[in-house]
């Protein structure tokens, strides 16, 4: 770990190499995260319900949006996955080649088609095809994480394993975590208030088990494990996708030196991050804290300095105007 990694500056922003280690945990386990391989995603929501129903989380609405096949919408306090559905023209004025199919495996795993297949052709431009875009969000667990930077009452913390978990009997509704959120993850609950989140499963984490969701996807589109080999794993997918005739697979949240120190759970997309509803280039929202409490600071500072003036130069000046 070079200085810089260690430094306080990097506590707030910038690289950490070890933030289970900052946090006060000694001998802690590697830290662990998501790796979620959106190219092999079914669309299938056995995510979404494992999660629902390890965690026993209520019912949020089963109303259909309109929205394709997406009744879920977003992350939420009770939807700790979620699995976007983006309908997308092919051909069009977009001129995306449809996405590969996915064939199923010698065991069963669908598996994409890498070097045998034939370079996907693009639909003719107005034919209305369309290509399915499906991907499984969660909490990032973020290296440096605005919500349990800002939590008054450490409900947030960050766990042996490097994830970020709110624990709702601490949790008193103040609500600062929600905005401080770079990604819109963590929602209070309208019933009582209270945040909740995905807590990357730290129940079963600590009886040495695998996430529900991670556990329930048929594809493994979702895949669990230390964080570090989940990058190699994931570096070798892209160049494998790439020689494939895949471009537009790229990687989304992985570099440790992005605006919130690396996600511990980061994807692979296949288009823009916008398209799956991502912000392109979060930035923790704590990051500008310390240079605003030094202009504070030098405010104060000023301010204190001028009413001293005020009172000191009147006083000096009727002492020498009486001699
Ligand atoms: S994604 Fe949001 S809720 Fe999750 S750890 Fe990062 S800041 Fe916290
Ligand atoms: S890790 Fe656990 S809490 Fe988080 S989304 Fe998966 S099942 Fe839900
Ligand atoms: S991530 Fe896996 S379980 Fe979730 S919808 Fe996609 S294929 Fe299904």
């Amino acid at each position: 770990m070079t200085a810089a990694e260690t430094s306080p500056e990097h506590l707030l922003s910038g690289p950490e190499k070890d933030p289970a280690g900052d946090a006060g945990h000694r001998d802690a386990p590697p830290r662990v995260g998501f790796f979620t391989d959106t190219s092999v995603c079914i669309g299938c929501k056995a995510c979404e319900v494992a999660c629902k129903e390890w965690n026993a989380i209520p019912e949020d609405g089963l109303s259909l949006s309109g929205m394709s096949y997406d009744n879920t919408q977003g992350l939420g306090a009770s939807t700790w996955r979620h699995v976007a559905f983006i309908e997308q023209p092919t051909g069009s004025s977009g001129s995306r080649p449809p996405a590969p199919p996915a064939a199923p495996g010698p065991e069963g795993r669908a598996l994409l088609p890498l070097t045998d297949a034939p370079a996907p052709a693009a639909s003719a431009p107005g034919s209305g095809e369309l290509r399915w875009l499906m991907s499984s969000d969660v909490c990032k667990h973020c290296t440096h994480a605005a919500c349990l930077d800002v939590c008054p009452t450490g409900s947030l913390f960050r766990t042996e394993f490097g994830t970020v978990v709110v624990q709702e009997d601490i949790c008193n509704g103040c609500g600062y975590c929600v905005p401080a959120c770079p990604y819109g993850v963590i929602e209070q609950r309208p019933t009582d208030g209270r945040a909740f989140k995905c807590t990357l499963c730290y129940d079963r984490l600590g009886a040495g088990q695998e996430p529900a969701c991670a556990k329930a996807c048929p594809t493994e589109s979702i895949q669990f494990g230390p964080l570090d080999e989940l990058r190699e794993r994931a570096a070798l997918r892209v160049d494998q996708l790439h020689e494939a005739g895949v471009p537009e697979a790229r990687l989304y949240g992985h570099e440790p030196d992005n605006g919130v120190g690396g996600d511990g759970a980061f994807f692979l997309l296949l288009d823009e991050p916008e398209v799956y509803g991502l912000p392109p280039a979060p930035v923790v929202t704590t990051r500008d804290l310390p240079a605003m409490w030094k202009h504070a600071g030098a405010a104060a500072l000023s301010l204190l300095g001028g009413v001293t003036l005020s009172f000191a130069l009147p006083a000096l000046t009727r002492r020498k105007g009486s001699r």
